[in-house]
């Protein structure tokens, strides 16, 4: 599996994964959890490896992936948050974009039964999200209605490569570093 070119991605068009055939996603899904921990992203979404439905795997604290089939988000809240984001399809590129800074998600994931068999089932989850994860949350959603940060972010020119936080000021703590640290999809 590999990334295929940004334009291949960009306004794209992903079709639900259909539910009774998700399982036959999931070694698609696996490949892209290893594709996207060996490019040290947090998140990867199907089109980048050229696969038009609406699934991406991304990190949900810190080291464990996480399988997102057919999300969808809402704003919660109407506060908007300025970020700068890399995406593993544009490389040692950095995007300005305004995001919703708080949302409710909601999606399926894959999850283990026994029936009394082994079983994959999907597991509707809803759930709200803060920063940072609900900025990689709308990256991911946005790669799968192709909008990509190249489609819908301004591309930060050198000059501009100041460390700029995705972190709110009023946060500040011993997690400083972090208004360093770049989102990188
Ligand atoms: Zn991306």
């Amino acid at each position: 599996m590999e990334l295929v070119e940004a334009d291949m991605t960009e306004e794209c068009v992903c079709e639900d994964v259909p539910f009774d055939e998700f399982q036959g996603y999931l070694e698609t899904a696996q490949e892209m959890i290893k594709l996207c921990a060996a490019k040290g992203g947090r998140g990867l979404a199907a089109p980048q490896v050229g696969i038009y439905v609406n699934m991406f795997v991304w990190i949900i604290n810190n080291k464990d992936f996480q399988i997102v089939i057919n999300p969808k988000f809402y704003p919660n809240g109407k506060k908007k948050t300025k970020t700068i984001e890399g995406c593993l399809s544009y490389p040692g590129q950095e995007y300005y974009i305004e995001r919703c800074k708080y949302i409710r998600a909601v999606f399926y994931t894959p999850s283990l039964v026994y029936m009394p068999s082994e079983t994959v089932v999907l597991r509707k989850i809803t759930k709200e999200f803060r920063p940072p994860l609900s900025i990689i949350f709308q990256h991911e959603i946005y790669h799968l209605r192709g909008k990509t940060v190249a489609v819908v972010g301004e591309l930060l020119s050198d000059d501009k490569h100041v460390g700029v936080a995705f972190k709110e000021p009023e946060e500040k703590n011993e997690e400083n570093k972090l208004e360093k640290e770049r989102i990188k999809d």
